[in-house]
């Protein structure tokens, strides 16, 4: 085994779609307004296994959203965290997630992008526009290459957005919610989607007749390999995502049994 433990998957999705990527999740950070324990609870998984998984939300003391000193606690508070659980290799081979990216890319902006405009504003300056998320993009860099180097699978979440043309939403079509902003390179991009069973759709509030959601997993992107971009992947899992990329089944399944 080479021993190339550190992918990068970019999952964009519905909040609390996909309990199935928790089932190999070591460490979880969550950014999200609710928490993850309710995809613990996951039938298919293990008790065992559940124990394997550490679980570390970050939330907003009140409902008015998160506050800067709020962002700034639980920016340093992942990486205490990363340390912890990174730097004595004893995660290696296991995966660490960055739950709601999308979150945790805003608490970036207001600790180190927002007091820069501030700044800007209060000394009479013009707005500069992109310059000022430099700094925030060099700490999402810094951050996410050192997780990488540890030898540990890393996920990060967003949210995602529905794609817009001229003449209104673009059907099936979205986009991750801090996309444009972090540069980031993002080996494997999957959409997530929850389907209806029975006419397919992501949005289907009809409960009477159709019961019953099928999950798929759309390639976004996977490493250099072009050819597989918009495959559909029925009851997407981390043991196929692994055995496309990697070209072999994942040498320790019993690590990652539910
Ligand atoms: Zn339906």
């Amino acid at each position: 085994m080479s021993g190339i433990f550190h992918k990068l998957y970019d999952i964009v999705r519905k909040h609390h779609e996909i309990p199935r990527w928790y089932q190999h999740c070591r460490v979880s950070n969550n950014f999200g307004d609710r928490t993850v324990e309710p995809l613990l609870m996951d039938k298919d998984m293990s008790d065992e296994r559940r124990e394997q998984i550490t679980v570390y939300n970050f939330q907003a003391e009140t409902p008015f959203g998160w506050t800067r000193p709020e962002c700034l606690k639980s920016l340093d508070a992942l990486s205490k965290i990363a340390q912890h659980h990174l730097a004595d290799g004893s995660l290696k081979g296991g995966t660490f997630a960055i739950d709601s990216g999308s979150t945790w890319w805003a608490a970036l902006q207001e600790v180190y992008v927002a007091p820069e405009m501030e700044k800007r504003a209060s000394d009479g300056k013009k707005k500069t526009g992109g310059l000022e998320y430099s700094k925030a993009n060099l700490m999402v860099n810094g951050a996410l290459s050192w997780i990488k180097k540890q030898g540990v699978f890393l996920i990060v979440t967003h949210q995602k957005k529905q794609d817009w043309a001229k003449d209104g939403p673009i059907p099936g079509q979205f986009s991750p919610r801090m996309n444009s902003k972090v540069p980031y390179i993002v080996e494997v991009r999957l959409d997530l989607q929850k389907l209806c069973s029975t006419c397919g759709s992501q949005t289907c509030e009809s409960s009477q007749n159709h019961v019953g959601r099928r999950h798929v997993g759309r390639i976004a992107k996977f490493g250099r390999n072009t050819k597989l971009e918009g495959t559909v992947l029925e009851n997407v899992t981390f043991e196929l995502i692994y055995l496309l990329y990697m070209g072999e089944a994942f040498p320790d399944p019993e690590r990652i049994k539910p």
